[in-house]
Order: structure tokens, then sequence, then C-alpha cells
């Protein structure tokens, strides 16, 4: 209230001086005529009320136009805002004329609504990720928990305490696993600069790579094939690509049948080289392959003991990374191909 009737005082004395200097210069130049100077006197009070009156005349109606062209939006922007601040993302600023208007308040609202939508999304990705995590660290810890009750009972033999030890042992390896690839994930996420790139020989890699998986290779009685182009040279974080590779070969061994053949090929194309990685293992349907990139995502559950769905995630973030790219290409039962390129590194010969 007190504010109000200063607010008025402050207008008022705003009009008064406003018609006070108009009248003054109306009298003056009133007085420049032939008027006598009975008629300049009496006209000036006259004039004072008249500019008075049409000040306060036209500070209403620009108060109202104020009220309705501009307060009732930033009232309905304040109030969605509000919501969306109170962290109701799917909250919408409602449109004065239409989304893709000119009108300035539609557009402030318009960059408020993508705002909104984009961090739903985000909340909705922290959310799952979240349960996931948590979903994944809690089955084998629950696992672990029931070995080791078993464990304290005295009435056990030798052969079981010494296998519930080694099972143990696995889920342990699980859950460094998943801890490890989570916070590979996380570091690749957040980091923006990658400065570890460097010349290096990309085929002595992927040989490497693939000798890591000759125990689980040989124990399935898997036939490896190889078509390797001699000392390609990439610059590339070498680490980073070594990411991709493992989890390549790990799921080609992985998915195919004891006796089935895994081939990996080599080449340099122009500016490009290709890593092909073929496997005969059970294949993807397209439903399933349009998922494979996801994080924690497992189509085959017959295998999903021996990963964590966060493979293929880690692998298409170091390739968006290195720019190049990957696709694939697969049977129902037949075998699925991966296929990366990487486009922007330096390639060279080593030759
Ligand atoms: P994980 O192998 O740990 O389950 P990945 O992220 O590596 O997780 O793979 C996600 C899913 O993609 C797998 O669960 C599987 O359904 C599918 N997939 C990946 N590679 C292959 C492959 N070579 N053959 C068949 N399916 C595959």
């Amino acid at each position: 209230m007190k504010l109000i009737v200063h607010k008025i005082i402050k207008l008022m004395i705003m009009f008064t001086l406003i018609a006070f200097v108009v009248t003054c210069n109306f009298v003056l130049f009133l007085n420049f005529g032939h008027m006598d100077p009975d008629e300049i006197r009496n006209a000036a009070p006259v004039t004072f009320q008249n500019v008075i009156f049409m000040a306060i005349l036209f500070f209403v109606l620009d108060e109202i136009r104020r009220k309705w062209t501009v307060e009732r939006h930033i009232k309905r922007i304040q109030e969605g805002l509000q919501k969306i601040i109170n962290g109701d993302f799917s909250a919408r600023i409602p449109y004065f004329v239409g989304e893709n208007s000119l009108n300035e308040f539609d557009i402030i609202s318009k960059g408020i609504n993508e705002m909104a939508q984009e961090l739903a999304g985000v909340e909705t990705l922290r959310t799952d990720f979240v349960s996931n995590v948590s979903h994944e660290l809690k089955t084998p810890l629950s696992v672990m928990q029931n070995l080791g009750t078993m464990l304290q009972s005295r009435e056990l033999s030798e052969e079981q305490r010494l296998e519930y030890a080694k099972s143990i042992t696995e889920q342990t390896r699980k859950l460094s696993a998943l801890i490890t690839n989570i916070l590979k994930l996380n570091r690749l996420e957040n980091q923006q600069i990658y400065s570890d790139r460097k010349e290096y020989n990309l085929t002595e890699q992927i040989c490497e790579c693939l000798l890591a998986f000759e125990n689980a290779w040989e124990q399935k009685g898997l036939e490896i094939e190889t078509d390797l182009e001699e000392d390609i040279l990439i610059t590339e974080d070498a680490e980073l690509l070594s990411l991709v590779w493992n989890n390549l070969f790990s799921n080609a061994v992985k998915f195919t049948e004891a006796g089935g053949t895994v081939f990996v090929q080599v080449k340099k194309e122009q500016d490009e080289v290709r890593v092909l990685v073929k496997d005969e293992g059970c294949g993807i349907s397209p439903e399933i392959g349009s998922h494979i990139f996801e994080k924690f995502y497992q189509g085959d559950t017959s295998h999903a003991t021996q990963g964590n769905g966060l493979g293929l995630a880690l692998v298409k973030r170091v390739i968006d990374i290195v720019g190049g790219d990957i696709s694939v290409q697969s049977a129902l039962g037949k075998g699925s191909t991966f296929t990366v390129t990487i486009k922007n590194g330096k390639i060279g010969s080593g030759l």
C-alpha cells in the first residue's frame, strides 16, 4: 500500500511538472499571438487542467496496453518457468500466436519449451542409468551374499567349498568389469579434449587385441581367419581404439557357437581405413539391432551373464569421438558383420 501511494505521489509530481512545462510553453506561444493579458490569464489554468487530464488518461491507457500486451505474457512465461524450476520437465509454456510465430514472447516460450524437453530427456537418461547400474550391481552382490552364507555351513564338502569360492571370484570379476566399464563410459562422456592422438601401427594393434582372445577362441574351437593389410599407420588415440577392437572381438567370440569362424579384415582405402569383424553367431534381429548401441542393452539373454550391455555403448562413443562410423549387417542364425570406418585419422603406410 505504501509503495502504491509512493508511486502515485511520484507520478502526480511528474504529471504536474509536465503539465506545468507544457502550459508555460503554451502560454508563451499564445502570448506571441494577439490575445490580451486577461484572456491569457484565464486560459492558463484551464490548459493546465486539460494537460493533467490528458496525461492521466494516456497513462491509464498505456497501463492497460502494457498489462494486456506485456505483463499477461510475462506472467504466463513465469508460471511455466516456475513449474520447470520445480522439476516438472513435462510442463510447457502455451503459445500466444503459435509455435513458429515471430511474436517475441512466443520465441522466448519456444526456447524455454525446447530446454524443458532437453532436460526431460537428460533426466530420463539419468534415472534409467542409475536404475540400470543399481540393478547390475545388486545382482552379483546378492549372489555373493548367498554364496557367502552357504560357505559358512560346516557340512560343506571341500569340493563344494571350492566351487562356491570360485563363484564368488567370478562374481567379483564381473562386478569389477562392470565398474571399469561404467567409469570408462563416464570419462568418455564427460571428457571433451582427447590429446593422446599419436601415429601408430593399427595393423599391429589389431593383431595384439585379437591374440588376447586366443584362450577364449581355442576353448570354443573357433577358427580365426584374417585379411590384414600390413602396417597401416593412423593418427588416433590408440588406447581408445583398443576399446573398440576388444569389444568387437569379445562379442564375435562370445556369440559364435563352438566350431564356428570369426573373420577380421583391415583395409586402407584412400583417406579412410576400414575394419571388419564378421562372425557366425546367432545374428541380430532388426528390432534388437536398433538398440545394441544403447547403454545396458542386452538383446541376447542367453549370453547376458557374460556381459553387462555396456560394450557397444563404449564402442559407439569412441567411434563418435574419433569421427568415424560403425555399421552392422546381420542375418538371424547366420551371423553378424560389424564394419568400422575411421575417416579423420591421418592414415599412412609404414612401408
Ligand atoms: P554385452 O555383450 O555385454 O551384452 P554389448 O553392448 O557388447 O553388451 O552388446 C549388446 C547386445 O548386442 C548384446 O546383448 C547382443 O544382443 C548384441 N550383440 C552384440 N554383438 C553381437 C554379435 N556379434 N552377435 C550377436 N549379437 C550381438
